[in-house]
């Protein structure tokens, strides 16, 4: 297996990590479970303590089409995916254009906007350990059950690309700040929202060294300029601890935090 040095401080959307030695996945059997699968870290907090990791080589990043079907490698970035569904007119990937991620990411992950999701139009996907139906894999709010590098995902192919849906994704974005963050930090609780939560125990605005509740958005970790993984992860214990205190409600991270200390905590 070949390895290439990433700088997770550049790499990863919130701009926090170091220079790290990842395995590139090539072949379905270079995968075990002692490493980490990562997609372009869009979503995930990279900790000084992170386990050995993984991503998919570029043999992953392809779109095919074939009669009904849309098939695309797990490594494809969601802007390519966008614009090839533009210029081709397929309908149902207009959400990509304003959600960043690869595509096994964002089928992993279950990505999407309110009612529009990664799920709502996927037929099946490869992953090392073979092929699974939808009907065959448990999904739902920012979850799947998946449990194994994800190679390939096939979708229903329709015509009809809708400008129309872009423009409202847009405005449905218009209020996520643009400072750098890992997306949302907090998945929503039933029937409420994190970004009222942490505003209601006083965070909103709420800095530890470089990390900031956005005040543009509470529930985005922003990093105003070096901000570290332990200022991260004192802001996202204070909000846990103080919305239960209130609250009595468990806010889960919606990111994925990757540090050998905290992954078998329920965060
Ligand atoms: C500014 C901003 C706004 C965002 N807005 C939204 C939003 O509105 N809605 C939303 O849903 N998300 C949003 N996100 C989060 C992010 O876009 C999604 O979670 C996306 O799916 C992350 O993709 P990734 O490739 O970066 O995944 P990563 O962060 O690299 O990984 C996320 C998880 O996916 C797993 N994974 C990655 N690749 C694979 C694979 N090939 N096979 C199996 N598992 C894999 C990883 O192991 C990890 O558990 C936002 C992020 C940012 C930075």
């Amino acid at each position: 297996m070949t390895t290439k040095t990433i700088d997770f401080a550049q790499y990863s959307s919130i701009k926090i990590g170091q220079k790290i030695d990842v395995m590139l996945l090539e072949e379905p059997s270079d995968f075990t479970d002692t490493y980490y699968l990562l997609g372009s870290c869009n979503n995930t907090l990279i900790g000084t303590q992170p386990p050995p990791l993984m991503l998919l080589s570029k043999k992953y990043n392809y779109i095919k089409i074939e009669d009904t079907v849309l098939t695309i490698g797990g490594a494809t970035p969601s802007g390519k995916i966008a614009s090839f569904c533009k210029k081709h007119d397929i309908a149902h990937f207009e959400l990509l254009s304003h959600l960043p991620g690869k595509l096994g990411g964002l089928v992993y992950m279950n990505a999407g906007l309110k009612e529009y999701e990664i799920f709502n139009h996927l037929l099946s996907i490869t992953t090392c350990q073979g092929t699974l139906k939808k009907e065959e894999i448990s999904y739902g709010y920012r979850f799947t059950d998946i449990n194994s590098p994800i190679l390939e995902v096939s979708f229903t192919l329709e015509k009809g690309f809708d400008k129309e849906k872009v423009a409202l994704f847009k405005k449905m974005r218009s209020n996520q700040p643009s400072t750098p963050s890992a997306g949302s930090c907090f998945k929503n609780p039933k029937g409420d929202y994190a970004g009222r939560l942490i505003e209601a125990v006083g965070l909103k605005g709420m800095r530890v060294g470089g990390m900031e509740f956005s005040t543009v958005h509470a529930n985005f970790l922003v990093n105003q300029g070096n901000g570290t993984f332990d200022d991260a992860m004192e802001l996202i214990k204070e909000a846990q601890k103080r919305v239960v205190e209130k609250f009595r409600i468990h806010l889960e991270c919606e990111i994925i935090i990757l540090d050998k200390r905290y992954m078998n905590e329920k965060l």
